[in-house]
């Protein structure tokens, strides 16, 4: 009988089930959007119960697709879009609000409150994070203190909280598992990743109920089982996307770099077993913690990535499809100077400036769509570059490589682009889709497939190298125009 590792990877825009065979290739994908919500400036929700339905149906699809029945499944692997908020009422198994996502700004001058109070400093040196509406905290407050049937749930003890992984987890598990992995929760800003354990501390000052959390796992374990699609199938492996993808690029080594390029971009270096709090505004997160070893990473994080392609896309209707953009590029007038800082909500690290928007510089008469689709490439370079220095500051360590992942490495134009203002090696791994093989990877540790992270290291290989092909003094010239560029639209807004 034929056997597969089946990963649930529920990203921002799109949900997909990855199967993989026991040789960790991908056998098939099924994958579908769902719908985006933006009631007000800044705000961004999702249907949970949409996503839950899609995560389903795509279970049941994929299974049917191949003539494949539960028994077929190994373990399933779970990874998701972080941070992203759901109180649910465990009565009725539905969300009291619609999940609030992490690119949601709603609680910005809440999180500018708690800074002039000086409050951050405690709460960074607890959680390793940066104040910022981004992550879940202040998204449960907010539900809290707004939706009208929260306190008689809470009174009820029938609240439940939960990031999108405890929620598909309860969802598959039909509310026997209310649990959540160890990379997940340090996401929440409500977590102390040293101690390993929600913080009173945070609780008291935000005023959320303890007993509406998930318990925390490490990241290969027996989460459960599902029922729903025939016999039981193990729930075994379970991180949120980015430490997903850090596992899946093999970045086990103290020093280890690796960057995913999709709807936004998340750059993650390993720093090894002890906690470091960044003087760079990283965030300090736990990458993994698998057979009791718990490893820690800086992390960078730029809210707009691929989701600046997507409105170059659906806004200007500049391309039809995504993959354009690489050829565009290539068309684009050497010698236009023109910059775009695409905060179009927000800048992430190292600025933290939820208030920033997108901005143009430089725009001529001779200015064409391919410029503006080449500027866009090249800022995400200059900010991979921001927190590639910051990094370096921080870990006191050269990086000389970054391996890359994500929708937007297909386009060899943004590689190119990466490893010219960067100056350094750009490594493109076989499969792109690290974030779905970091939960097989894990999946098969519980299910003794694999037994450590050496064997993950040998199975990781290289598709393309990319070398910067302009002279340092050239990217160097462009990067400190970039950043004279940047600092005045930080401090604008
Ligand atoms: P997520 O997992 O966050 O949903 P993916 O890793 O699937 O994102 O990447 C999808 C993103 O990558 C989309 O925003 C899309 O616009 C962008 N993208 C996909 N292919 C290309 C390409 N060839 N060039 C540039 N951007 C691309």
């Amino acid at each position: 009988m034929k056997k597969y590792f089946l990963v649930i990877d529920q990203g921002t825009t799109s949900s997909r089930i990855v199967l993989y065979n026991n040789k960790f290739e991908i056998f098939d994908i099924v994958q579908k959007e769902f719908k985006q919500f933006f009631p007000n400036e800044g705000w961004v929700e999702h249907n949970a119960i949409e996503i839950w339905n899609d995560v389903r149906d795509l279970i049941f699809k994929i299974l049917k697709k191949n003539k494949l029945v539960s028994k077929n499944i190994i373990s399933i692997g779970i990874t998701n879009q972080r941070e992203t908020t759901i109180l649910w009422n465990k009565k009725t198994g539905k969300p009291i609000y619609k999940a609030i996502v992490w690119q949601d700004r709603r609680t910005a001058s809440f999180c500018e409150n708690l800074k002039k109070k000086g409050i951050h400093k405690k709460i960074q040196r607890i959680t390793g994070l940066e104040v910022d509406p981004y992550f879940s905290a202040t998204k449960i407050k907010w539900i809290i203190d707004n939706v009208k049937d929260t306190k008689r749930d809470l009174n009820n003890d029938n609240l439940l909280f939960g990031t999108i992984d405890s929620w598909l987890l309860w969802k598959l598990t039909e509310g026997r598992s209310h649990l959540t992995d160890i990379s997940n929760a340090s996401r929440t800003m409500i977590f102390d990743s040293q101690k390993e354990q929600w913080s009173d501390e945070i609780l008291k000052i935000l005023n959320i109920p303890k007993k509406i959390l998930p318990t925390v796992t490490e990241n290969a374990y027996d989460f459960g089982s599902t029922k729903l699609f025939g016999d039981s199938i193990p729930i075994g492996g379970m991180a949120g996307d980015q430490q997903s993808a850090t596992i899946g690029q093999a970045c086990f080594k103290k020093g280890q770099s690796k960057s995913t390029y999709g709807t936004g971009c998340f750059l993650l270096m390993n720093i090894g077993e002890k906690f470091k709090l960044s003087k760079n505004r990283l965030l300090t997160t736990v990458a993994f913690k698998i057979n009791g070893k718990k490893m820690f990473c800086y992390e960078g994080s730029i809210f707009v990535a691929g989701s600046a392609i997507q409105w170059l896309r659906d806004n200007l209707n500049f391309i039809k499809d995504s993959s354009e953009t690489d050829k565009l590029y290539k068309k684009a007038n050497k010698e236009e100077k023109l910059y775009f800082v695409p905060a179009l909500t927000g800048l992430g690290a190292p600025y933290w400036n939820p208030k920033a928007r997108g901005t143009f510089f430089g725009i001529t008469r001779n200015t064409s769509r391919e410029d503006i689709i080449k500027a866009t490439l090249d800022s995400l370079s200059f900010q991979t570059f921001e927190l590639i220095e910051c990094m370096e500051k921080d870990s006191k360590t050269k990086i000389s490589e970054i391996r890359v992942d994500g929708g937007m490495v297909k386009n060899d134009s943004f590689l190119q682009s990466l490893a010219n203002i960067s100056q350094i090696k750009i490594i493109r791994p076989n499969n792109i889709e690290t974030t779905s093989l970091g939960a097989a990877y894990l999946a098969a540790i519980q299910s003794g497939y694999l037994n450590n992270t050496s064997q993950i290291s040998k199975l990781w290989k290289k598709d393309k190298t990319v070398k910067t092909n302009i002279s340092k003094s050239i990217s160097t010239s462009r990067i400190n125009k970039w950043k004279s560029i940047i600092n005045v639209v930080n401090n604008f807004y």
